[in-house]
């Protein structure tokens, strides 16, 4: 059984979103705040509420991830009521995911932490050079980075994911090549190696803006990183199964069935449903959720109904691709039906057609942005 086979049934998989983070980063557009206890205190209590009236998809959930923001910001109390709750209403799940700052996990926490049912942990590392993460604004040091994975191991942790970026200002591909190999040194199940992109209104693009930062990586640099990591992690022995995702064993069962197009369910502001083919998305401010759960009111509001297409962009990404027949089965059309355009990207390469299934080629990997234009 190759390892991206464990989940091939529909199942509900939940979302939890933790907006707080303790500082914000240069190059972050994400829904988070820095917050004051009593408001995080107010929010988990909100979450809960709304876990409550969804009781019952929850009690068919296979996988439980919490992201963020940075769900350890919580703190281990905090963080530790709300597991105890969940994972309550959750009796039949195989993963229960966490991701966290490097910053907060001392020895303390990550006994704790050892102590809840949670089985994968994801550390947000970014890089390993000092210069690098003092431009991201993060607030971690790489030699503690180090310490807190081994912390981890040390406690039985044997699920441990690192997520890099590429394509940083001034980041030569040797420099990248450094990050991968301390990463790999350290011994993690599953790698994410994301290409940093600038988005508008972060603090990093309006440097870039005010030409204080004109060194990022062009395409063609930021493409020979990528190929990089593409090319060399096999060697030391992870299969890629997503674009940006690489694993040894171990890959993010949640993100899978999110990408196979299995239904999942969001809690918390900003987080996103699908549900029987239809996206939702919750209110995306803090305060603004945090007022609609406590006065009964609705948390969300319909987003998207394109479900065929959410299968083709989300399962393109996917090594294995997207099964024709399956897709089919589920919509009702032929792919190449109802995605005609494809079929440029098929002819001009950038896609493949291999056992039944379409999937990006190499070269599509690149190029994969053309080819999600087209669907
Ligand atoms: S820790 Fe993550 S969510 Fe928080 S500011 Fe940094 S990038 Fe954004």
């Amino acid at each position: 059984m190759r390892t991206c086979d464990r989940i091939g049934v529909e199942t509900m998989n939940v979302y939890v979103h933790i907006p707080f983070c303790r500082r914000i980063c240069t190059y972050c557009d994400f829904p988070r705040e820095m917050a004051k206890e009593p408001k995080r205190r107010r929010y988990v209590k909100a979450l809960l509420r709304e876990a409550e009236i969804q009781r019952t998809r929850l009690s068919s959930a296979r996988t439980l991830h919490l992201g963020g923001g940075t769900p350890s910001e919580l703190g281990m109390k905090l963080l530790g009521e709300l597991l105890d709750e969940l994972s309550g209403m959750m009796p039949l799940l195989e993963e229960i995911a966490v991701e966290v700052n490097p910053e907060d996990i001392d020895e303390s926490f990550c006994r704790q932490l050892a102590d809840t049912p949670i089985n994968r942990v994801n550390l947000g590392v970014q890089s390993f050079d000092e210069e690098q993460l003092c431009r991201l604004g993060r607030g971690h040091s790489p030699s503690q980075v180090e310490q807190v994975f081994a912390r981890l191991r040390q406690s039985g942790f044997d699920n441990i994911g690192i997520d890099l970026l590429f394509g940083l200002p001034s980041q030569t591909l040797g420099a990248f090549k450094q990050d991968l190999q301390r990463a790999v040194a350290l011994g993690p199940d599953h790698l994410a190696c994301y290409h940093l992109t600038l988005e508008a209104g972060t603090r990093l693009y309006r440097l870039w803006r005010q030409e204080a930062l004109m060194d990022l990586p062009g395409e063609e640099a930021a493409a020979e990183m990528y190929e990089l990591a593409r090319d060399w992690l096999p060697a030391e022995g992870f299969e890629q199964y997503e674009i940006s995702n690489f694993t040894r064993n171990r890959p993010s069962l949640h993100n899978l069935a999110v990408w196979r197009g299995e239904d999942y369910l969001g809690l918390g502001a900003a987080a996103h449903s699908r549900l029987n083919g239809i996206r939702y998305a919750n209110v995306r401010s803090v305060k603004r959720y945090i007022e609609a759960v406590e006065s009964g009111g609705n948390t969300s509001c319909v987003e998207s109904a394109e479900a065929a297409k959410d299968d083709l962009l989300l399962g393109l990404r996917l090594r294995e691709g997207v099964d024709m027949e399956t897709f089919k089965a589920r919509h009702g059309t032929e792919l190449f039906s109802f995605s005609p355009r494809l079929k440029e990207a098929l002819a001009a390469g950038l896609l493949e057609v291999r056992d039944n299934r379409v999937r990006l080629s190499e070269r599509g990997q690149l190029l994969g942005n053309e080819v999600f234009a087209r669907v």
